[in-house]
């Protein structure tokens, strides 16, 4: 891909690249970001910016650990995050750019009305030429207290690929402290090789992947599964270091630097939706049969091959799809609530009626509500 071909980007800007080592605001990466990136909007490129930083920032204004507590870490989302969005929108401002704050939660994705109206706000902010400055909603997120099943998602690098992906965005860019994927943790083994293309998700790369960086929440895994969901939509994904001098200016160059991935085949919005976007509350473990005919043969989930219903779940959830070894192979969404497919394991579609006293589907999830990992 030729880089300039990309018009709607999605910038993602780590706790990690706004603060200096005293963990104080960068100013000079800050206002060197915003300069790169009002030379990119002044082309005509649509631009979407996630931002980490808020807890990071409060904290150090404060003068407190944010760890200590949910309450301590969501005081200092509330500080830091008026310190961020004041340097956005003063910095912009310079070069006659208007930004608006977006900060949302799980619920703004879990819940598919929201899901929907949120890509209408931002569609019309990147008409207006705005550049929407979007953060988890770090104050009132308890996004940490509810992962039974899969919370939708709890770091930036997640929200990032679901905002990309919502939107079709054509290009996300992760910029983190760390120049790139590499085969093994360069942190603590120097031979340690940079991947600079992945046209491939497999399962060698994604155990390349270790765990968090410091002081942000999200690390290469979470940078992997975000790369999942972009690609996915059609979107490529670029992570870069965005502590070495000009790094943006210089990937619009088209220099090589970083990792990129590549477009996979392409999901519809619903399945985006179902797949990667929302909560899950329940989960269904299917035997092979029902595997092999949903995943081969693209049919729907019939009571007669469930083993085990997991979680409390209403119809309308999207819930899990897992294997007889518990793994987990697609999602879906139901049409029966936990209890009624409680009393259907294993029965024909038939006795669904008679059993239950009403039967509004013979499928507990439909095939078109199926979105396979
Ligand atoms: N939303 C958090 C913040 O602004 C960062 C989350 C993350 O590091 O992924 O501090």
């Amino acid at each position: 891909m030729n880089i300039n071909d990309a018009k709607r980007i999605v910038f993602k800007f780590g706790t990690n690249v706004l603060r200096n080592d005293d963990k104080e605001i960068s100013l000079s990466r800050v206002y060197s970001f915003i300069e790169e990136i009002s030379k990119l909007h002044r082309q005509g490129k649509e631009v979407i910016i996630i931002t980490s930083g808020a807890v990071g920032l409060g904290s150090k204004i404060l003068n407190v650990d944010s760890s200590e507590s949910l309450s301590v870490k969501q005081a200092c989302a509330a500080v830091g995050q008026c310190q961020l969005m004041s340097i956005y929108e003063d910095g912009f401002g310079k070069y006659s750019i208007n930004t608006a704050q977006v900060l949302l939660t799980e619920d703004d994705f879990t819940n598919r009305i929201k899901y929907l109206s949120l890509s209408n706000v931002l569609n019309t902010l990147l008409e207006l030429r705005v550049i929407p400055i979007i953060n988890q909603n770090d104050t009132v997120s308890t996004s940490e207290l509810t992962p039974e099943f899969g919370v939708s998602f709890s770091d930036n690098d997640k929200l990032s690929a679901l905002v990309a992906s919502k939107l079709d965005a054509d290009l996300l860019v992760i910029l983190s402290d760390i120049n790139g994927l590499y085969d093994d943790n360069p942190k603590e083994n120097p031979n340690a090789n940079l991947i600079s293309e992945v046209k491939e998700l497999t399962e060698e790369i994604k155990n390349y992947a270790s765990s968090a960086s410091k002081g942000g929440r999200g690390g290469m895994i979470t940078k992997l599964q975000a790369a999942e969901v972009v690609t996915h939509s059609g979107g490529f994904v670029r992570i870069i270091n965005g502590k070495s001098p000009q790094a943006i200016t210089r990937l619009f160059n088209g220099e090589k630097m970083g990792t990129t991935f590549y477009p996979v085949e392409q999901l519809s919005q619903k399945r985006r939706w179902i797949a990667y976007a929302t909560n899950i509350t329940g989960q269904i473990v299917v035997n092979e049969g029902a595997k092999k005919a949903i995943i081969e043969k693209d049919k729907s989930l019939l009571a007669k091959g469930m083993l085990k219903v997991n979680g409390c779940f209403d119809c309308g959830d999207v819930i899990s799809i897992v294997d007889e070894n518990n793994i987990e192979f697609a999602r879906g969404i139901a049409n029966y609530n936990s209890s009624d497919c409680l009393k259907i394991i294993g029965e024909h579609s038939d006795n669904i009626y008679e059993i239950l006293g009403h039967k509004n589907y013979d499928a507990v999830i439909t095939k078109d509500n199926i979105a396979l990992l």
